[in-house]
């Protein structure tokens, strides 16, 4: 028998597996590549992979017998039945010890699922977040692996070459148990959904009570690029603002229309959030703009029944324009920070919630490069649970509380502005709600206690040093009318 070569097996040639592959041999891996429609195998071996150490493999059996022990064979196939149904076929050739990793966008459930399903089998089930695209998948992905264990030995020399790296550091380390690395992800594209919804606010705020040209919006995120909001959103946003339509020259972004699509892994964060109970407010706000973005014909019928204040004039009301540009600058980082600090929320509650030993510090450095969502703000995130892993709360770490009491002056100012002007900031307000709420000892959570014990008799608790013979007990119920 001929000693097989291939150090990782991939299955799926579309974008990301292609791509994937294509990086994974230029770093010195031998890759077998397969497809469920064998004539992509065929055409991807006889062009892409053409001269590289690449094996195309045309059957299940010859992938497996092209591949070192233990077997390390990732799919990145359609998520949903697809993954299951490729299991289903490499489990009567896998050995104990062999590891499948899903590399798809699939729901965190499933991987838990899968996991256990796996591990009953003695196969080593591993999911993994994988973003940034194509261009990531062939010059180095964010890669945010969970599962079991005793896989990631095997896989971490692979996956860490692939993976982009900040500061020479890779953007790739192991999250934690089951369906960490998935969920992990999916609170990412959460943030994503949340750090787009952000930068649209800015923007309309810019157009609509700032009456700036795109050219000059691209100017001012061209700035902004250069500080606290380095990012690679802020970047493309700016090269969208300056990008015109070379049939009349005039910007691109104007003509398309404004009713935005969403996949689901931002529902799915805002679902999940609501499940564990957790404030993770910014995100589901965003998810919702995207819905409300959605009723076109019903909004446009609503711009001309429902009053408001005017924004339709061409002159400003503003007259200090820089201070507005400074303002909302700290409208913006002071959300996303709000943003960050709600993710890192949710994702503490999960880990206690499935019992998954979090890798903190690691899931900030995967997110500094690769991904949508890479900033240079990601490195103050990673340095603050560096230092401290299990930090309460990211808002607790002085770098972030002081940056926040420094914002907020102008994040204030900018919501009112929007507010008194009629905008929709519901990223920029829920953040400052929830801020305002969060730094808040005492909220009106008293009356409503007391609202549901009146009707519902739901009973209610009272404050230390409060209990009195009327007062008694652990949860306490009365009778608010006098009537028997
Ligand atoms: P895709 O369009 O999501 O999936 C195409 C691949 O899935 C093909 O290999 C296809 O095989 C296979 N497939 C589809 N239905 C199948 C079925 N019923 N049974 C078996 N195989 C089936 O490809 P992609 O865009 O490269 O994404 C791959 C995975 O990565 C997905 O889970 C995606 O969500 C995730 N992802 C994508 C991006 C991105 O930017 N595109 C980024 C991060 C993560 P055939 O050729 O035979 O049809």
């Amino acid at each position: 028998m001929v000693t097989p070569k291939g150090d990782i097996g991939l299955i799926g040639l579309a974008v990301m597996g292609q791509n994937l592959i294509l990086n994974a041999a230029d770093k010195g891996f031998t890759v077998v590549a397969y497809n469920r429609t064998v004539s992509k195998v065929d055409h991807f071996m006889d062009n892409e992979a053409k001269g590289k150490s690449i094996i195309g493999a045309r059957s299940i059996e010859d992938l497996i017998a092209n591949l070192k022990r233990p077997r390390r064979i990732v799919l990145l196939v359609k998520a949903g039945k697809p993954v299951d149904d490729f299991i289903n076929q490499l489990l009567p050739h896998l050995d104990q010890g062999d590891i499948v990793i899903d590399g798809g966008n699939s729901h965190f459930p499933d991987s838990n699922r899968r996991y256990e399903e796996l591990k009953q089998k003695g196969i080593l089930f591993v999911g993994s977040g994988v973003s940034g695209g194509e261009e990531g998948a062939r010059h180095g992905p964010s890669l945010m692996p969970g599962g079991h264990p005793d896989a990631w030995p095997h896989i971490k020399e692979i996956f860490q070459s692939i993976a982009a790296k900040s500061n020479g550091e890779p953007c790739c380390d192991w999250v934690g148990e089951a369906g960490a690395g998935h969920y992990v992800k999916m609170v990412h594209n959460g943030i994503e959904y949340g750090d787009m919804q952000l930068i649209c606010e800015a923007y309309d705020l810019m157009k609509r009570v700032g009456k700036f040209s795109n050219k000059e919006i691209g100017d001012i995120l061209s700035q902004w690029n250069k500080g606290v909001l380095d990012s690679f959103l802020i970047e493309i946003t700016r090269d969208i603002l300056y990008f015109n339509d070379p049939t009349d020259g005039k910007p691109l972004l104007e003509k398309i229309l404004d009713s935005a699509g969403q996949k689901g892994t931002g529902k799915w964060t805002a679902i999940n959030a609501l499940d564990l109970g957790m404030p993770v407010t910014l995100i589901g706000e965003a998810v919702f703009s995207r819905c409300l973005s959605a009723l076109k014909s019903e909004r446009v019928r609503a711009s001309s029944l429902l009053a408001g204040p005017a924004t339709d004039g061409n002159e400003s009301p503003i007259k200090d324009k820089k201070a507005f540009i400074d303002n909302l600058e700290q409208a913006l980082y002071a959300s996303k920070i709000i943003s960050y600090a709600q993710g890192f929320m949710l994702i503490r509650e999960a880990a206690k919630e499935f019992g998954w030993k979090l890798n903190n510090p690691a899931i900030a450095l995967m997110w500094r490069g690769g991904c949508i969502i890479r900033s240079v703000f990601l490195a103050e995130i990673t340095s603050a649970y560096r230092e401290n892993p299990d930090l309460e709360n990211l808002l607790f770490h002085p770098f972030f509380n002081q940056a926040i009491k420094k914002a907020q002056k102008g994040w204030r100012e900018t919501v009112a502005l929007a507010f008194t002007s009629g905008v929709p900031v519901p990223a920029f307000s829920t953040a400052l709600s929830f801020y305002d709420g969060y730094r808040s000892a005492r909220l009106p959570a008293n009356l409503l206690q007391a609202q549901r014990d009146y009707f519902g008799a739901h009973t209610f608790k009272v404050l230390p040093g409060e209990e009195n013979d009327y007062l008694k007990g652990d949860w306490i119920h009365v009778n608010w009318t006098g009537r028997g």
